[in-house]
């Protein structure tokens, strides 16, 4: 079909972002989009509840109890926390604050895949540099990729969807060798489920890098994918080009209250999470024992190279009731989810070898 009134080209060259498959089966495991496999706390719930006698006004534009509480925790001036629909929409801000036609944004691949989506629609060019062959980035390489044209560079940390997290150590001494009129962004979207030697201190890297915006999100580690709750951290000069670029009202009223009640019960949601980085301990130990060359993973996510075999091996798993996401040709990306989920994952993986 062709549109009546011409898009711009770069929209339909650009692949479409594909979500995780839900499948028409309420018994299948989802293992396709890195949720988190426990459902909303009680408490969660209840907030979320009684906020919906507000439907009929606006949100708060500002989400402004959710951005002081977000400060505090970072220890920065609430004026340095823009919160929109998600990360990912928070990236596309950024980039819309930051890139014009013809800039480059580095960054590492495979990696996110909204990333040269975000990046090409905004008219920017996606400079992608190859991850090594365990799945790391190549720093080296990317410090190498970086040009006059480069306004942006993304860092995926813990990288979806391969799975190691760079160290404090590997981060500054990158971020050392990027000039200062370049913005690096640190996408922490995993950044619960790190446990590794030299985690990165977003914090620290914050204080002494004007020029770094950290990517958070609510989506993962607090189990609120379906509300929507990304946010950025960054000095205020920066936060206020984002804050331009944001739609306005782009945290719903539910959404807000929906995190606030999760930082309230943050205790409880992050021993969830050494709940799932011991399943993911035990997947990989499995999957490795088994045979696989799996890369490190420090995320809720593990990455098997299935290579011309990945398209046909989603479709065997989704028949057997595993959801698990694909990218033809290269892999399948299966999240960690409950151990009967993850053992259904190691009984299948054996049968793929
Ligand atoms: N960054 C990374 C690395 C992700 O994997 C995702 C979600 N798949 C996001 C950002 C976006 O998350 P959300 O928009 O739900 O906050």
């Amino acid at each position: 079909m062709t549109s009546p009134v011409p898009f711009r080209a770069v929209v339909d060259s650009l692949p479409a972002y594909v979500p995780g498959a839900r499948g028409a089966d309420p018994d299948a495991h989802k293992l396709s989009s890195n949720e988190n496999p426990f459902p909303p706390l009680a408490s969660v719930r209840a907030a979320v509840e009684r906020a919906a006698s507000e439907l009929h006004r606006y949100p708060d534009m500002f989400a402004t109890a959710l951005g002081e509480a977000l400060a505090a925790r970072h220890g920065v001036d609430p004026s340095g926390i823009v919160a929109s629909t998600g990360s990912v929409a928070v990236l596309g801000h950024v980039l819309q604050a930051f890139c014009d036609a013809g800039d480059e944004v580095v960054h590492a691949w495979r990696s996110f895949e909204a990333y040269p989506i975000l990046v090409q629609l905004q008219g920017a060019v996606s400079v992608r540099v190859p991850v090594t062959a365990d799945g790391r980035h190549d720093l080296d390489a990317m410090a190498a990729a970086i040009s006059p044209r480069t306004r942006v560079v993304l860092l995926c940390t813990p990288n979806n969807p391969t799975g190691p997290a760079l160290t404090h150590t590997e981060v500054l001494s990158f971020l050392d060798r990027v000039p200062p009129t370049v913005l690096v962004v640190l996408d922490e979207a995993y950044v619960e489920f790190v446990r590794q030697d030299d985690p990165l201190r977003s914090g620290a890297v914050l204080a002494a890098y004007p020029n770094v915006v950290v990517l958070r999100t609510f989506s993962k580690a607090y189990g609120l994918a379906a509300l929507r709750v990304g946010y950025a951290v960054t000095s205020p000069d920066i936060a206020r080009g984002i804050r331009t670029a944001s739609t306005p009202f782009g945290v719903n009223h539910l959404a807000q209250v929906g995190a606030l009640a999760s930082l309230d019960a943050e205790d409880e949601l992050l021993e969830r999470v050494d709940a799932v980085v011991a399943e993911r301990t035990r997947v990989l130990a499995g999957l490795r024992a088994q045979g696989w060359t799996v890369p490190e993973s420090q995320g809720n996510f593990v990455w098997l190279e299935t290579g011309a075999r990945t398209t046909e091996i989603a479709v065997e798993a989704a028949a057997a009731g595993v959801l698990v996401r694909p990218f033809a040709g290269e892999g399948i990306r299966i999240t960690i989810g409950t151990p009967e989920a993850d053992d259904r994952v190691l009984e299948l993986a054996a049968g793929w070898l």
